[in-house]
């Protein structure tokens, strides 16, 4: 509850419609600024007071240059209100604008003649200055606008350095001062005319018209640039269009102490409207801010000339989003009679990116020449992969979850099909080895049962190939070579062989065949095993003429039984020294794979289909979810 210290409702009521004297609003301010009680009647009073509606409606009927302040002005005294900025107070130009109502005003040796309106840094008068008769602009900034004394000195050192610049498109800084009572001014050149945010609320600019006056502000920019000075509020209401129609960019320097203060809140909130702010600007980078920055602010004002919209609108936070996150409406969307090479000139000054932007407003400027002279212009557009980088860019979470669905199925393919080929080659080397065991087990049983027979009697319907090779039939050897035979002919691409070293005479055929044969065969002499012992196997899955195969070889030992007839001296056997257990041969087996591999890619393609349709499902739902956030948060910033 407010108590006797505090100021009267009604005091308060002037205090905010800035009606108070210096003195009285000094206390008011210093009281608000302990006061918490105080400053919530402010902010209880529905933040336009009946006073402050008086006010504001004075400022509304006034001239177009008053009615502009008007936003400010109210905006400053609002968000006096609502107790969130600095000190910031009217007081001394409302008092000069009031006095100035009933008769002449000076400050210092000016004589104010009018009031031109009123900004973040203070109230604008015509002023007469009599030493060098000339009529200029005063800008009278408010009264505790700075904290202290070297602030002021800084702020007017640093607004000095801004009246170097000289150029037809620039309003000069004359001067700056502060009068005996700690008032500090500018005085600046007078231009009559009307500012650029007043000429856009009458018509949208033609082509050719908003070219030519961007281009002009750009080369003046070029030329602030080159001496070290960078605006950062380059906006309509800070260029005034003279009567000729030429442009006249102005508050060259003031930039950083208003928007330091007027966009700025101590708790790091930003203020002001932020719809001309580059997003490095808007995401409080001021480290980042160069002459970049200001083209980005130029292309904005072009953008408006040209379609008579500013490219984002809304609450000053969803603005800030905006010119974050969103690409504008390109120009020709809106008025499709804008120029492409225009559009694009325009969409390039405004690149989120200050790297793609023109890097100099000189190359701005450049391009709008081209452009008014119909020639080729340097700016291209945006390609798709940079608008796909930038939308990667600004969604994170779905380009994860797309990388990670992507990778995920990649990982997932690649290990199904690893895992493929390892279970084609194993199983394809289990059924070698069963195959090997059947035809060894027949083998040895033919031997066994052989031993007992005198070989004249039998008659086999086998050995086509030996029939007439003399005692090679019915040879255990030659039964198992011919059975290997018969086995190849009836299985179409798979071969089963038996070959040895030191082939009999009559199967000279019967040695390694190739190069595998031979490896095979040394390998196995090398890495022969005992008997008790699971045979050494040889494998080589290779690949002829796009066909996959495995080649299995497994050896065979020389045997008790065969001793004696292959060393026998008259025998036919070209090695005579034969001892048990030497490997004496091959069992060789090829399969083709052709048929397996194919049927585990079946597999592999089924399985695969099915992951990336549960993929694709899940993408789909999650890109339905990112589109309604991102709808969801347009609508409503919160
Ligand atoms: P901001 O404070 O954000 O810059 P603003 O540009 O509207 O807002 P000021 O720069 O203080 O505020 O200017 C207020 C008004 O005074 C302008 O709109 C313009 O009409 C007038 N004005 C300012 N400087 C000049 C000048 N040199 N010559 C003529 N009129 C001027
Ligand atoms: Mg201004």
């Amino acid at each position: 509850m407010p108590n006797a210290s505090c100021p009267t409702p009604d005091s308060l009521r002037e205090f905010v419609a800035g009606k108070l004297r210096a003195a009285e609003w000094e206390h008011v301010a210093a009281h608000l600024e302990q006061c918490t009680d105080c400053q919530a009647v402010l902010d209880d009073h529905d933040g336009v007071s009946d006073a402050l509606m008086t006010s504001l409606g004075r400022l509304s009927s006034a001239s177009p240059a008053e009615g502009r302040g008007e936003t400010r002005w109210s905006d400053a005294v609002l968000a006096r209100t609502s107790g969130r900025s600095g000190a910031i107070s009217l007081d001394v130009g409302n008092d000069l604008a009031h006095r100035l109502m009933q008769g002449p005003v000076h400050l210092d040796r000016f004589e104010l003649e009018a009031e031109l309106g009123v900004g973040t840094f203070g109230y604008v008068f015509r002023a007469r200055d009599p030493h060098l008769d000339r009529v200029v602009a005063l800008k009278v900034q408010r009264a505790g606008g700075f904290a202290s004394q070297e602030e002021t000195e800084r702020f007017l050192r640093e607004a000095r350095s801004a009246a170097r610049l000289k150029h037809p498109a620039i309003v000069a800084l004359y001067d700056t001062g502060q009068s005996s009572d700690g008032v500090c001014y500018l005085v600046c050149e007078y231009v009559s005319g009307a500012t650029l945010e007043f000429r856009l609320q009458q018509r949208v600019f033609d082509a050719d018209g908003a070219a030519a006056v961007v281009a002009e502000l750009a080369s003046a920019l070029q030329y602030a640039h080159e001496h070290g000075v960078v605006h950062r509020d380059v906006k309509p209401s800070n260029i005034i269009i003279d009567d000729d129609g030429r442009p006249h960019l102005m508050d060259f320097g003031l930039a950083k102490w208003d928007t330091a203060e007027a966009t700025m809140t101590s708790d790091g909130r930003v203020l002001g409207t932020p719809a001309y702010m580059s997003p490095e600007q808007a995401a409080g980078a001021s480290h980042e801010v160069d002459a970049r920055s200001d083209v980005y602010s130029l292309g904005v004002v072009l953008y408006e000339m040209l379609t008579g919209e500013r490219p984002f609108h809304g609450n000053r936070r969803l603005l800030l989003l905006q010119v974050l996150e969103d690409d504008p409406r390109p120009p020709r969307r809106l008025r499709p009679d804008v120029p492409h090479d225009l559009e694009v000139i325009c969409l390039k000054a405004m690149s989120k990116s200050p790297s793609r932007r023109y890097q100099t407003a000189a190359q701005f400027a450049d391009d709008l020449r081209r452009f008014l002279q119909r020639q080729p212009i340097h700016a291209r557009p945006e390609g798709y992969l940079e608008r796909c980088r930038r939308w990667c860019r600004r969604n994170p979470l779905a380009v994860s979850v797309l990388a990670a669905v992507i990778i995920g199925s990649s990982a997932g393919l690649w290990h199904l099909s690893n895992l493929s080929e390892y279970f084609v080659r194993e199983t394809a080397l289990e059924s070698a080895r069963q195959q090997t065991t059947m035809l060894d087990e027949t083998w040895r049983f033919y031997s066994q049962e052989i031993e007992d027979i005198d070989p004249k009697t039998i008659n086999l319907p086998i050995t086509e190939k030996y029939k007439t090779v003399h005692p090679s039939l019915p040879l255990p050897a030659t039964f198992a070579i011919d059975l290997a035979a018969r086995i190849s002919q009836r299985s179409p691409g798979a071969e089963v062989r038996v070959y040895s070293r030191n082939p009999w005479p009559g199967r000279l055929d019967g040695g390694p065949q190739d190069r595998f044969d031979e490896e095979a065969l040394e390998w196995l002499e090398a890495n022969a095993r005992p008997a008790e012992q699971p045979p050494a196997e040889y494998a080589r899955f290779v690949s002829e003429a796009g066909r996959r195969k495995l080649l299995y070889y497994t050896a065979r030992h020389m045997e008790q039984s065969c001793i004696g007839c292959h060393n026998h001296p008259e025998g036919q056997s070209p090695k005579k020294d034969w001892k048990v257990g030497d490997v004496v041969g091959v069992l060789k087996i090829v399969r083709p794979l052709d048929r397996e591999i194919e049927s585990t890619r079946q597999g592999l393609r089924g399985a695969f289909t099915l992951m990336l349709t549960i993929a694709g499902i899940l993408l789909a739902v999650f890109a339905m979810a990112v589109v309604a956030a991102e709808r969801r948060r347009k609508v409503n910033p919160g």
